[in-house]
């Protein structure tokens, strides 16, 4: 095969055994990538141009990013965190238009987090971007490899994952408003979207679906909101940008809870329609933004708006957050700790509605 990466190449496409259109779109040299949805093919210097154009614009047309905000990247080591922080800091970072700094949380899974976040600190030391690490045991007094021990064998209590994206979204947020941040920028992509509208979607969570996209929230005196400059753009791209441009990331292990994470089923799902038929995931994300107007006046209509949650006061969608919730459960399984804890936390908790990063 003469390309370097094919990117969701649709096998009915006999294109591909015509040399003459291994070519690169714009400047006729031998092309490294195929994208099956439009179809495109690109040498890398071109493909890098396409990559960060949609970036570009996805920021422009939905205001994700305004001159002098001050922006906190959620960097977890990862190629979609990595390729974030390393794009805002060249568009913003290195021009001065706006402060760019990152926060890494640290859930505690030794062997894979603490490897994964060597490399967020080692880009932001050799870049000069200031970095904040927040770990979960000394915010709250467990890992989540505590909390692994503590929910095993009882169903009922759910998924690790349910808890550490709970308490992850929790500690960016709080970490951000600490900082003064204006805006969280994460690295949720166009997989990571798709996923969640679907997952909502089977689940019958209309409300929820209403309240995901490009950007989270509006700025609120507990909330920092979130933007997602990578939201148009598909994780296997995120990987070859990365290869172009020698962006390290952790890829080794994969988190030893990941096996559980209802997303991976989606995420397999999403994959073979995308194969069978290029282009389905940016449908989708269309038919989503065609959606949520209608969806957002449904919930107005039906009076589901926030409230506050009973323990903390933060904003919430039931009678408790979702932090409170997880914390709850905690609490039940282990009194004397959790009490102690949920006392010390009771002011600055906050419910940020997010999946996780
Ligand atoms: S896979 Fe689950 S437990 Fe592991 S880091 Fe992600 S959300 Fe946390
Ligand atoms: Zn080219
Ligand atoms: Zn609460």
């Amino acid at each position: 095969m003469p390309f370097d990466i094919i990117i969701n190449y649709c096998m009915e496409n006999s294109d591909m055994q015509d040399l003459q259109l291994n070519r690169c779109d714009k400047c006729g040299q031998p092309a490294k990538v195929f994208l099956g949805y439009g179809p495109h093919r690109f040498c890398a210097e071109h493909f890098n141009n396409f990559f960060e154009n949609r970036v570009r614009k996805t920021i422009r047309t939905n205001k994700l990013i305004n001159y002098g905000e001050k922006i906190v990247v959620g960097v977890s080591g990862g190629k979609d965190s990595m390729t974030t922080l390393h794009l805002l800091h060249n568009i913003y970072g290195k021009t001065g238009l706006n402060k760019i700094e990152a926060i890494m949380i640290d859930e505690g899974i030794h062997g894979y987090r603490d490897n994964a976040l060597q490399i967020g600190v080692k880009y932001c030391e050799q870049n000069s971007i200031p970095y904040h690490v927040v770990r979960f045991e000394e915010e709250f007094g467990y890992s989540m490899e505590d909390v692994m021990k503590k929910i095993s064998g009882d169903e009922k209590l759910g998924s690790t994952c349910g808890f550490c994206g709970v308490f992850r979204r929790h500690f960016l947020n709080s970490k951000a408003l600490e900082i003064g941040a204006d805006k969280i920028a994460t690295g949720h992509n166009l997989d990571d979207e798709c996923q969640s509208i679907a997952m909502s979607l089977f689940n019958n969570e209309l409300a929820k679906i209403s309240r995901s996209g490009e950007t989270t929230g509006a700025k609120k005196e507990k909330f920092v909101p979130r933007i997602k400059p990578l939201y148009e753009t598909p994780e296997k791209e995120i990987i070859a940008y990365a290869a172009f441009n020698g962006i390290e990331h952790y890829s080794e292990e994969c988190c030893p809870f990941s096996w559980m994470a209802k997303r991976n089923h989606y995420r397999k799902m999403l994959n073979e329609l995308e194969e069978f038929s290029p282009g389905t995931k940016h449908s989708l994300l269309a038919t989503f933004r065609k959606l949520k107007p209608m969806l957002l006046e449904n919930e107005k209509q039906n009076g589901n708006k926030l409230r506050e949650c009973g323990a903390c006061g933060n904003p919430s969608n039931g009678a408790l957050c979702n932090v409170c919730t997880q914390l709850e459960k905690l609490r039940q399984m282990n009194p004397r700790k959790a009490a102690s804890r949920s006392l010390k936390r009771k002011s600055s908790l906050t419910c940020v509605e997010t999946k996780e990063m």
